[in-house]
């Protein structure tokens, strides 16, 4: 058979452990035999990056942005047990957060469906995307504790020497403050990316916060999804029959509650944070979870939600067979080969990954699984079967 080509690389970023493990046999097993991969490979993983004192990391970034599609395997964020396991240089940063830095993206975080796993929310039988801002307030704090009797005062100081004073708050005792900001351009990159996103995906945008009682701070971000709807993307939107909505988050988490899903949830920095792992619990697994960053200048960098797996990649290590899920994986590069398509023209390699994406979800709905999805499975008239990694890519393979 002759295999798929394109022109244009994608951006590929091997990394740790079980992924890693996963990410050739996926290679392997159901990409290499139908496509002609072109990639620009980036070696990502922890022992490649200290030795080229994290160089490798911004050159992945920068390459995302020439090529304009990346996919990236999971990789380890150094921790000090890490710094010592691997005898690492120094505790370098974690690469998802030098890449998204790079390319001042969004992360989109979209379940997997199946209609044989059963969110723990009935009503979700369409996928609710996630979308964080992930810049600023809370994770760039400034805090102190107070220890006793104490004004705390909020001061800006301009480059003119101007000053704006605001009082936080007359301590009788000791306490606590917290100083949060954020910026106008990080918000409308985020508003772009949400508004361009949900174009993409034709899908309806949420966007929500507590603006009621923060009427400067959670006010601007209203006010400049606003503004740029308006300007830019209110035409748009309604070209694509998809609608932009405003809610207070309280309001918005009753809301999604009760809906079918199918829509963009655009969410604050910390709202994201916790909202993301809530709804990918009721959505069922964390492997069957895919991200995507995108930039605010259309640059998409694919790869799942889920780490590196190390308890499995130990087991793996001791000569087991694991039953780690390579759902989310499979997607990035689905997704990844499915945009490099879009984006060049080539139909072929978009039809590949839809077929390849819905040989995954039939495979699963036929009874075959890993372990992890065990506990969540309920189809009528079907006793699922747990395979190990390995056999269940070459089950994916039979039905591809
Ligand atoms: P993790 O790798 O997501 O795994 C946590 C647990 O979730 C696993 O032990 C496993 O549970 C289950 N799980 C996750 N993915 C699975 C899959 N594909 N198939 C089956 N089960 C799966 O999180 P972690 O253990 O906290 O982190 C491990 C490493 O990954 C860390 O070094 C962290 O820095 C890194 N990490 C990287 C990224 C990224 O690159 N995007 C994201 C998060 C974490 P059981 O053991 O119960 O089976
Ligand atoms: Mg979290």
């Amino acid at each position: 058979m002759a295999r798929i080509k394109y022109s244009t690389p994608i951006v590929e970023m091997q990394g740790d452990e079980m992924t890693r493990i996963l990410w050739d046999e996926i290679k392997e097993i159901l990409l290499e035999p139908y496509v002609e991969l072109n990639t620009e490979y980036y070696d990502l993983g922890l022992e490649h990056r200290d030795e080229t004192d994290d160089e490798v990391t911004v050159a992945a970034a920068e390459a995302i942005k020439k090529h304009g599609v990346g996919v990236k395997c999971a990789t380890i964020t150094p921790n000090a047990q890490r710094v010592e396991e691997y005898g690492l240089k120094k505790m370098w940063l974690s690469p998802n957060g030098t890449i998204r830095a790079h390319l001042d993206g969004t992360v989109f975080r979209e379940p997997i469906l199946c209609e044989s796993i059963r969110p723990y929310i009935p009503a979700w039988t369409k996928p609710i995307v996630i979308a964080r801002h992930a810049y600023g307030d809370v994770y760039r704090n400034s805090e102190i504790r107070v220890d006793g009797k104490a004004e705390a005062l909020l001061e800006v100081k301009y480059a003119d020497g101007k000053i704006t004073r605001s009082k936080i708050a007359d301590f009788a005792g000791a306490g606590v403050v917290q100083g949060i900001h954020n910026t106008d351009s990080s918000i409308e990159n985020f508003a772009r990316s949400c508004f361009n996103y949900a174009l993409d995906l034709k899908r309806d945008l949420w966007f929500a916060t507590k603006d009621t009682i923060s009427k400067t701070y959670d006010r601007r971000f209203k006010e400049i999804f606003a503004e740029l709807y308006q300007n830019e993307y209110e035409k748009k939107f309604q070209g694509a029959g998809i609608k932009y909505e405003y809610s207070l988050i309280d309001d918005s988490v009753a809301r999604i509650i009760r809906s079918n899903g199918g829509m963009i949830w655009a969410l604050k920095n910390y709202d994201g944070d916790v909202m993301s792992d809530m709804v990918a619990t009721a959505f069922g697994s964390l492997a069957m979870m895919t991200s995507v960053l995108v930039s605010p200048s259309g640059a998409y960098e694919y790869e799942a939600a889920h780490g590196t797996v190390t308890r499995h990649y130990y087991r793996y290590r001791a000569g087991e067979k694991t039953s780690t899920n390579p759902v989310a994986t499979i997607f990035a590069w689905s997704g990844a080969l499915n945009k490099r398509g879009e984006k060049d023209g080539v139909k072929e390699l978009c039809a590949f990954a839809d077929r390849l994406e819905r040989a995954v979800k039939h495979t699963i709905n036929e009874g075959f699984i890993t372990g992890d999805l065990k506990a969540l499975y309920q189809k009528e008239g079907v006793a699922p079967v747990v395979l190990n990694s390995q056999e269940f890519l070459k089950k994916i393979s039979e039905n591809l």
